[in-house]
């Protein structure tokens, strides 16, 4: 199904000839706010979405929201029961998930360059840091002993493979995300002889794919991947985050992910999974696919124009 075109997107409704969001008329929603523009979002597409994804994956696989695809406080609180854990990319965001009220202990922390001042409140609540080189790790393991408190670290690994046909690849290569995975044995090791509530790992391979063949591709992966880091450090992975980078479709020649096909093949996966990770957690980390496409942008036309035969609403 490619993304349709036209005044009512995939999934919406009409009423009177309208577009409506959440039962009511896009002109209601905008006379009772009083101005444009407007974003208003549906909290039955939330719910739509996390039912589509629960319906296809296997129970062993978890779904953690990367809140920066939404991180307004009405979004999180809808999510929170939703989802299984909730994934960070900045102390502004940590002090969203705290203020929503979300369990520190289902939150993790990934981005490179965290700052010491972001660490610290970081470890203080007790989320996971998804540890993006030895040297943040190591600033980490600092803070940790200072303030008395045992970290909850994992690694992101910087896999040798990437997501193909994603918008943006976040593994292969060099790259500036996460720690090379030829280089994680040594880091975990240390990390766990320094005493640090050892977390796992987290591999991110990219964003914004509509392949379901790139994504199952990937993810098989990410699985043969963390069960040989797993035997090299020696230590199992008390979880594994596997990324996702689940598109939606931006243009009209987009085609909407094939999520069928991909879930068929996650339970597959489970069904044989390595050894070494038969009794790791495993999760998926998505944002844009759970919220993306439940929010619409509302503008009054000012103006009409025509330029050379084509014409332009502005
Ligand atoms: C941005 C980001 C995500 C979410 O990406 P989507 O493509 O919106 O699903 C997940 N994990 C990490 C580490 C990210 O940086």
């Amino acid at each position: 199904m490619s993304k349709p075109v036209g005044p009512i997107p995939n999934g919406y409704e009409a009423l009177d000839g309208e577009l409506a969001i959440g039962g009511r008329k896009a002109s209601d929603l905008v006379e009772s706010t009083g101005k444009t523009p407007l974003f208003v979002y549906s909290r039955a597409h939330f719910d739509t979405r996390m039912a589509q994804l629960r319906a296809v994956l296997p129970s062993r696989i978890g779904v953690n929201y990367a809140i920066k695809a939404n991180p307004h406080a009405d979004v999180l609180a809808h999510m929170e029961p939703l989802v299984d854990g909730f994934d960070i990319a900045s102390s502004g965001e940590l002090k969203l998930t705290l203020d929503a009220g979300i369990d520190p202990a289902r939150v993790s922390f990934a981005g490179p360059g965290k700052r010491d001042d972001e660490l610290e409140p970081a470890i203080a609540a007790g989320v996971t840091l998804n540890c993006e080189s030895e040297g943040e790790a190591a600033r980490a393991l600092a803070i940790s002993e200072r303030l008395g408190k045992r970290a909850r670290m994992a690694i992101r690994v910087n896999p040798d493979f990437e997501l193909k046909g994603s918008g943006m690849k976040m593994g292969g290569g060099a790259k500036p995300f996460g720690v090379d995975a030829e280089r994680v044995p040594d880091l975990a090791r240390d990390i766990i002889a320094k005493g640090a509530d050892w977390r796992g790992l987290h591999i991110f391979t990219g964003s914004q794919t509509l392949s379901s063949d790139a994504i199952i591709e990937a993810q098989f992966n990410v699985l043969n991947l963390a069960s040989e880091l797993a035997c090299e450090i020696g230590a199992l992975l008390p979880k594994l985050n596997m990324g996702g980078g689940f598109g939606i479709p931006y243009f009209p020649n987009d085609t909407a992910l094939d999520l069928d096909a991909v879930g068929a093949a996650l339970r597959g996966m489970v069904e044989n999974l390595p050894v070494e990770l038969e009794n790791t957690e495993l999760c998926l980390e998505l944002g844009r696919y759970l919220v993306g496409e439940a929010g619409v942008y509302l503008c009054r036309v000012i103006d009409r124009m025509v330029s050379r035969g084509v014409t332009y609403l502005e």
